[in-house]
């Protein structure tokens, strides 16, 4: 119990608009459960304000490592119910400040990983994250991080 609440204290995450709700710990590093503090969700393409939830998809992200963990974080993502019946959108995914839909990865984990390459190169880098996190990342999947400015 001591062991979570250190770890909780310590992860501050760099993503706005979301709120922590749970942290579980696995042998094999952290999982931080957090929720959107939307209730509204404006649509993409008419702009109308919507409070109508069509359902929760969980997206999990990566996050810089905490105390030599690996660290997700899982997101429980709303999709909304546009209300305007002549618009061509029926539903859209809530959108989150600093994060991509389709990204996997934080803005925090890249620049963990660039500074990983960059101190051991890329197979060094591959295996100490495979060692120590038991994260599986290709190395064109490193090359393609690493080179992101
Ligand atoms: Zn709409």
């Amino acid at each position: 119990m001591k062991r979570k609440q250190f770890i909780e204290g310590k992860i501050e995450l760099n993503l706005k608009d979301v709120q922590k709700k749970e942290i579980k710990l696995f042998t094999s590093g952290i999982r931080v459960i957090v929720e959107t503090a939307n209730k509204i969700g404006i649509c993409p393409n008419c702009k109308t304000p919507t409070d109508k939830v069509y359902e929760h998809r969980k997206q999990i992200i990566l996050d810089r490592p905490r105390s030599d963990k690996k660290v997700e974080i899982e997101i429980n993502k709303k999709r909304f119910l546009c209300v305007n019946d002549s618009c061509v959108v029926k539903t859209f995914t809530e959108q989150i400040e600093g994060l991509a839909a389709s990204k996997r990865y934080t803005q925090e984990f890249e620049n963990f990983l660039k500074d990983l390459v960059a101190r051991n190169g890329y197979i060094a880098a591959q295996n100490i994250l495979e060692e120590k996190y038991s994260l599986y990342l290709s190395l064109t999947m490193l090359f393609y991080l690493g080179c992101q400015d």
